[in-house]
């Protein structure tokens, strides 16, 4: 893999080289810990690119760990969409998949051990009045009455706990640490909790499940992880990951660093905000291709090397970020304009009828898959007396500006003719139905023999040889650049953030996704586009627009 999507730069790339240097490690290990309530994000892959990448640059290990300790919001279906998108961006987890439910034993005996050091009691306050006594910043907390239990009691009550003889919310295993910390934290924070929940690994043989910060840490060393990388607002938590490290019997002791998390304008990046615009439809599903899901993004039309290329060119630092979606669309782009095959298509079609051709008058004409790359090779486009070309391409009158088609004007069809607007048809609401055009016969892609110069190039497919297809336009899904805030969240959707279209396109692309070599396309003056997943073998062409040709509005100038 040429571009493993992290710059060897970064802050964490210098500590672990330092780490190799100074022999504190021979060999390093990182981890990947997502947990399965929803679909990876592009924040997911900035993570993933980060701990894969590193194990990679290193010859090291990398685990793919599914942190599963939270039954209630977790789904069999979200473990499968995560492996499959680890292995679509290109990585290659160590062995096999790992699971923080595989070390449920594990995790209860040191919570054993914790209890019997005289360090975690089992609490019965409820959950309300443990958030009371937590205090606040400015304010210590209180210590639970339950806080000075024996330890004889706290182990019995604890094994009640796990045999069920309590109702949830009724009792919890807390670390015995500080209530009075500066960081709220450590004030004796909840080890386990009860859930009557079926769990999709370990099914009903558990009714307490280990709370985040005690079984990570812990998970991390017993997998061996040398460090393990988290964003940012887990700092504090470091505190706690070290406290039980350094109190319960285990060897290894991985160092946890924190970059930021990233942040894309006019997106919201968070699996339960994502999960929101799922069930309120205002998108169609977590693949459509406006979500910044991993599988929307594939889906419209992005691919594994363009996010790797992204996170690479995002860099991991400390620093708050949002980053503008331009910088994902470039990455895109600029690939795309190497390697997608060129094609015509037109979106908003109007037909056009070249009456100086002799009625059935067909034409094929060769033309290059990529202006710059001969090596991609010809394709063979068939012209007639009758095509459309895009209803925006043309003005009944015209302005200095327009370089396109206007009424009793000249300009050139891409690769074909040079034709002249000379008299319209319209419908009875007054659209323009029909442009009856004439044409240069000797400047079939050739200059005008009189050297006139003719500065607008249009596109066209023929009327008798074509496919319908139908375009899906993407804009951006907020209107606002930053649609964190929850009041904003619904009022700031982009209302057109979907257009549909219906239209045409060259006849030969059909083939092109058959052969399954390609799906992606750049329809020359419209955009990349790739054929739509789902609709990809059927009779039906449904195209996605992956992004538009260039950052700015505007039109892109062609060569003949
Ligand atoms: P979300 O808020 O979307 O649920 P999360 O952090 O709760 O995110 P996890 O499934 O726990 O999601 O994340 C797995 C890993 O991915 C974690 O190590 C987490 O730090 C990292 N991660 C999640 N979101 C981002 C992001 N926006 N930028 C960078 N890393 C992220
Ligand atoms: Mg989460």
């Amino acid at each position: 893999m040429n571009n493993i999507g992290t710059s060897p730069t970064n802050f964490i790339y210098q500590i672990i080289k330092n780490d190799l240097t100074s022999g504190k490690y021979v060999s390093i290990r990182t981890r990947f810990p997502p947990e399965p309530n929803g679909y990876l994000h592009i924040g997911h892959a900035k993570s993933i690119c980060l701990n894969f990448g590193i194990a990679q640059m290193y010859h090291g290990k990398c685990n793919l760990r599914i942190d599963d300790t939270n039954p209630l919001k977790e789904n069999i279906k979200y473990v499968d969409s995560i492996k499959h998108d680890v292995q679509w961006l290109g990585f290659h987890w160590s062995g096999v998949v790992h699971y923080s439910s595989d070390y449920f034993n594990q995790l209860y005996d040191y919570a054993i051990e914790l209890i019997n050091k005289g360090l975690a009691y089992v609490d019965q306050l409820s959950p309300d009045e443990i958030r009371r006594y937590r205090g606040t910043l400015t304010c210590p907390g209180k210590n639970s009455p339950y806080r000075s239990r024996s330890i004889e009691d706290n182990v019995t009550l604890f094994s009640k706990m796990r045999h069920g003889k309590f109702s949830e919310g009724q009792a919890c295993l807390r670390a015995k640490i500080d209530m009075a910390s500066p960081f709220m934290v450590m004030r004796d924070p909840v080890l386990y909790r009860i859930k009557f929940a079926e769990h999709h690994q370990t099914g009903t043989q558990w009714c307490i499940y280990p709370m985040y910060d005690f079984a990570h840490c812990i998970v991390d060393a017993l997998e061996g992880i040398t460090h393990s990388l988290c964003t940012l607002e887990f700092q504090d938590n470091r505190q706690l990951y070290d406290w039980i490290l350094d109190n319960i019997t285990i060897n290894v002791h991985p160092q946890q660093y924190e970059f930021s998390r990233l942040n894309l304008k006019y997106t919201v990046i968070s699996k339960r905000k994502l999960n929101l615009l799922v069930k309120h439809s205002i998108v169609e599903s977590w693949d459509d291709p406006r979500m910044p899901t991993i599988s929307g993004l594939r889906r419209r039309g992005y691919t594994a090397a363009s996010i790797r290329e992204f996170c690479s060119r995002i860099g991991v630092t400390k620093q708050h970020n949002n980053v503008d979606i331009s910088v994902l669309e470039a990455c895109i782009r600029e690939e795309l304009n190497e390697n997608a095959l060129r094609a015509m298509a037109v979106i908003n079609p109007v037909r056009a009828v070249i009456v100086s051709l002799p009625i059935g008058y067909e034409k094929i004409i060769d033309m290059l898959n990529h202006p710059n790359k001969p090596e991609m090779g010809m394709r063979q486009v068939m012209f007639s007396r009758e095509i459309y070309i895009d209803f925006n391409d043309f003005l009944e009158a015209g302005h200095s500006q327009y370089k396109r088609l206007v009424l009793g004007k000249e300009v050139r069809l891409r690769h074909a003719y040079i034709i002249k607007a000379e008299s319209i048809e319209k419908d009875e609401i007054g659209n323009v139905k029909t442009i009856f055009c004439s044409h240069d016969p000797n400047t079939l892609n050739q200059h005008p023999i009189d050297g006139r110069k003719i500065k607008g190039v249009i596109h066209w497919v023929s009327v008798s040889h074509n496919m319908e297809a139908e375009f899906r336009l993407y804009d951006r899904l907020f209107k606002e650049a930053n649609p964190t805030a929850e009041e904003k969240f619904f009022s700031t959707i982009n209302p057109q953030s979907l257009v549909i279209k219906q239209g045409f396109v060259e006849e030969g692309v059909v083939e092109v996704l058959a052969s399954k070599a390609n799906t992606s396309f750049q329809f020359e003056r419209e955009g990349y586009f790739c054929a739509d997943n789902y609709c990809y073998n059927s009779s039906r062409l449904v195209f996605n627009r992956t992004v538009s040709l260039r950052d700015t509005q505007g039109i892109k100038k062609v060569d003949i």
